[in-house]
C-alpha cells in the first residue's frame, strides 16, 4: 500500500484563487512590502516566490533590497516608514538575516497589525492563547492541508520532531487548540524513534536528510514533513526518507510540493485578513 500523496502545490493554488476572489471585492488592492538584506541565494528564490503569489491574488507588492552591509538603524528606519504607510498591509523581513543584526528586535519593530508572518511576540502571545488573529504561515499550511484532505486531529497522538518558534512551537499549540494530544522532540529527546513510532501524526521539521526513517512510523500514520533540505546530489528533500516511509503511511506530504507552496498561500491569506482589518 502507498500513501496519499497530499498535494500542497495544488491546494495553494486552490487557496490563492480563493484570496484573489476574496481581495477583488475589497475598495482597495492588499499590500504587501517584503524586505531582503543581503544576497542569500534562497532568500533571493522566496522574495520572487511572495512577488509573484502577490500577482496571482490581485495585490500590491514591493520589495525592499538593503546590502548585506547594511545597519541595523537603516532596517528600522524603513519598517518605520512602511508601518506608517495607508497602502501597506503586511511587512515580511526575509529571514535569516546577516549576523550584524538583532532579528528580535527587527520583528518586534514591525506593527503587530502589519505582522504578516506572525511573528511578533504580541501576535505569538495571542496565538498561545487561542485568540483570533494571524497564524503563523507554515504551521497554519499544516493544519489547512490536513483539514483538506480530511484528516482529524482531534484526539490523536500528533508528535512534533522540532521546537523551533517558527515552526516546531506554533505547530504544536495550533494542534493542541484541535485537541491533538502533542508530544514535541527535539535533539536531547532520547529515544526518538520510539516517540515518533507513537505518532498518529507525525510532523517532521529539523532539517537533517534522512532523519525519519520507516521503522520510526506506525503502519497507517499521517506524517508531514515540513524540511527543506538538499541531499548530495544537491536535490530538494525533506527529513523523511520518502521512498520507504510512503510504503508506510496512510498520507504523506512530498518535498518539494508539500508544506512549501502552503506556506506560501497562507502568507497571502494573512495578507489579506490585515488588509480587511485595515478596513479596505
Ligand atoms: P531550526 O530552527 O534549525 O530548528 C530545528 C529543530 O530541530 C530544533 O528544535 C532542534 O532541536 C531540532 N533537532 C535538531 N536535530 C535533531 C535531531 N537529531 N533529533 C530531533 N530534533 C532535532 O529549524 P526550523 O526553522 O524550525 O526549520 C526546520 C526545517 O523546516 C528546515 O529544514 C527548514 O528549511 C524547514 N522549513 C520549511 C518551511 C516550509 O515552508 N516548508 C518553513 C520553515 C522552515 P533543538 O531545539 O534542541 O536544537
Amino acid at each position: 500500500m502507498s500513501a496519499v500523496v497530499m498535494d500542497g502545490k495544488a491546494l495553494a493554488a486552490k487557496v490563492k484563487e480563493q484570496v484573489r476572489q476574496k481581495a477583488e471585492k475589497l475598495s482597495r488592492r492588499p499590500g504587501l512590502a517584503v524586505i531582503i538584506v543581503g544576497d542569500n541565494p534562497a532568500s533571493r528564490v522566496y522574495v520572487n516566490g511572495k512577488k509573484k503569489d502577490c500577482e496571482e491574488c490581485g495585490f500590491y507588492s514591493e520589495e525592499h533590497a538593503l546590502p548585506g552591509t547594511a545597519a541595523q538603524e537603516e532596517l528600522l528606519e524603513l519598517i518605520a516608514a512602511l508601518n506608517e504607510r495607508g497602502d501597506i498591509d503586511g511587512i515580511m523581513v526575509q529571514l535569516p538575516l546577516p549576523g550584524q543584526f538583532n532579528e528580535q528586535e527587527v520583528l518586534r519593530a514591525i506593527r503587530t497589525d502589519k505582522d504578516v508572518d506572525c511573528f511578533h511576540p504580541y501576535n505569538v502571545g495571542k496565538l498561545m492563547i487561542g485568540e483570533k488573529g494571524f497564524l503563523p504561515c507554515t504551521p497554519a499550511g499544516v493544519m489547512r492541508m490536513l483539514e483538506e484532505y480530511g484528516v482529524d486531529v482531534a484526539g490523536k497522538h500528533c508528535v512534533v520532531v522540532g521546537r523551533s518558534n517558527i515552526v516546531g512551537k506554533p505547530q504544536s499549540i495550533l494542534m493542541l487548540q484541535k485537541h491533538a494530544t502533542v508530544t514535541i522532540c527535539h535533539s536531547r529527546t532520547p529515544d526518538l524513534a520510539e516517540q515518533c513510532r507513537r505518532a498518529d501524526i507525525l510532523v517532521a521539521a529539523v532539517g537533517k536528510v534522512g532523519l525519519i526513517t520507516a521503522d520510526m512510523v506506525k503502519e497507517g500514520a499521517v506524517v508531514v514533513d515540513v524540511a527543506m533540505n538538499r541531499n548530495e546530489q544537491g536535490k530538494l528533500c525533506g527529513d523523511v526518507c520518502y521512498e520507504e516511509v510512503t510504503k508506510k503511511a496512510s498520507y504523506i506530504t512530498p518535498v518539494p510540493g508539500g508544506v512549501g507552496p502552503m506556506t506560501r498561500a497562507m502568507l497571502m491569506e494573512n495578507t489579506l485578513y490585515a488588509a480587511v482589518n485595515h478596513g479596505k
